[in-house]
């Protein structure tokens, strides 16, 4: 039997779900409130350089899950891309994340690897042996000089609170290295898609069983009218915020451009905090394969998200934790609504992981509806 189902969201877990569904032969309509596909993950060549444009920020497509790398290029190239990111401190340019070079570099000396590692275990506070604040974290494993030049200014202005209050997970995303190897990422597969983000979810939603709906904002008769409802909007935005808001870093990005090379890479970050953005980004340098006389930038600056601005990175601090948690009681009450992707389980979810959980809940649930068993509000939930 096939069924009548509503994607919220027209974005990476909205369009990977509804795939799914419609190829089983379900009907499939998804709103967006905004008036393109791919969520924050969207795309645009600019008109007047030809540069393709990240319209939210950067994205880069690296993972290790060999079946979402399959499926990402079966809608879309993907040409090798790899970042490399540089950060500027004290008037000098460095090398990210932290590796030999910028070990090296910082401290004028010619170490190698096992020299370079034993100099910063001696400049690491030993005393800490269970890291749990960014700060703790980052003196434990880079010490303190290292911490103030790139990691204490820039979290300052990316989460607008000292590094104390944020947990150390958050500097776990970043590896430190004792070679040259400059690569921001680990994983085996990384890449960009040739002609952008965009291009590869309007294929992956070019479906005859699915209906695409944008500048439309979800209403509750839309989901009287479907079988099931997988929802990428904001958990709290469910309720209408009735118990408050969950708290996001939202961005504003400065666009300005530029005749030539304006940086040299694609991505510089600010390490100080008296520079107010936290980066600048070049984004013709992530279509290396093309190019362009004209550049585009983005000058990126953090700062707490309001009603009326677009959600980027969850805070999920103490305050926010007490208050997911009676969003997602009253969520796992629910039925017919299954709440997806980064807004919906108010996370910070890279591309891959958001397909890979995509993928998942479309196949427990269809697996569920043959067992008539209740599909969960969450296939991993926030808390
Ligand atoms: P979204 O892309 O946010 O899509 C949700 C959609 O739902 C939106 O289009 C929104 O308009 C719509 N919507 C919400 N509420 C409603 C409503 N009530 N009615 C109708 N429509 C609604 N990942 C990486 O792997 N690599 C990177 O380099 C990377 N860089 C990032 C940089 C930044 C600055 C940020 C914030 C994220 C980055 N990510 C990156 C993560 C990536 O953006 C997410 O994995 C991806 O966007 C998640 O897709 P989604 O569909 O869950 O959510
Ligand atoms: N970070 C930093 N300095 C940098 C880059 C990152 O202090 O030059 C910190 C910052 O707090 C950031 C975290 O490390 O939120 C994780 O870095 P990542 O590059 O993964 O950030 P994201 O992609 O989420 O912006």
């Amino acid at each position: 039997m096939t069924g009548k189902y509503l994607m919220v969201g027209a974005g990476l877990s909205g369009a990977v779900i509804g795939r799914h569904l419609a190829d089983l032969g379900h009907q499939v309509t998804i709103v967006d409130a905004r008036d393109h596909v791919a969520g924050n993950c969207h795309t645009v060549r600019d008109a007047d350089t030809g540069v393709m444009v990240h319209v939210y920020g950067p994205h880069i497509f690296h993972t290790d899950d060999a079946e979402v790398w399959d499926y990402v290029n079966s809608f879309e190239t993907f040409m090798p891309y790899k970042n490399r990111v540089k950060t500027i401190s004290g008037g000098q340019v460095f090398s990210l994340p932290v590796n030999l070079h910028t070990i090296n570099q910082f401290f004028r000396a010619t170490m190698n690897p096992a020299e370079a590692k034993a100099f910063l275990e001696s400049k690491a506070d030993t005393s800490i042996t269970d890291p749990q604040t960014f700060e703790d974290q980052a003196l434990r494993f880079v010490g303190q000089e290292l911490y103030e030049a790139f990691f204490k200014g820039y979290t300052q202005k990316q989460w607008g609170v000292h590094p104390t209050e944020l947990p150390a997970s958050i500097l776990k995303r970043l590896p430190v290295r004792f070679n040259y190897d400059d690569n921001y990422f680990f994983h085996k597969f990384q890449g960009m898609p040739q002609n952008g983000y965009t291009a590869m979810i309007e294929r992956i939603l070019d479906h005859a069983n699915i209906t695409v709906h944008l500048s439309t904002r979800f209403t509750r008769d839309q989901a009287a009218e479907h079988d099931h409802v997988f929802y990428s909007g904001p958990l709290d935005g469910w309720y209408d915020y009735d118990i408050g808001r969950l708290g996001y870093r939202t961005l504003d990005f400065e666009r300005f451009t530029h005749q030539g090379d304006y940086q040299g890479c694609a991505v510089m970050n600010y390490g100080e905090v008296d520079v107010p953005w936290t980066r600048i980004t070049e984004h013709k340098h992530f279509s290396p394969w093309e190019s362009h006389e004209g550049s585009v930038m983005y000058r990126e600056f953090s700062r707490l998200c309001g009603p009326d601005d677009i959600p980027y990175y969850p805070i999920r601090l103490m305050e926010e934790q007490e208050l997911l948690r009676q969003y997602v009681a009253r969520a796992e009450a629910e039925t017919g609504v299954t709440f997806v992707g980064r807004l919906g389980t108010y996370r910070y979810l890279d591309m891959d992981v958001t397909i890979r959980e995509a993928l998942n809940t479309a196949r427990t649930f269809v697996q569920s509806a043959k067992a008539a068993a209740p599909m969960p509000a969450f296939m991993v939930r926030p808390i």
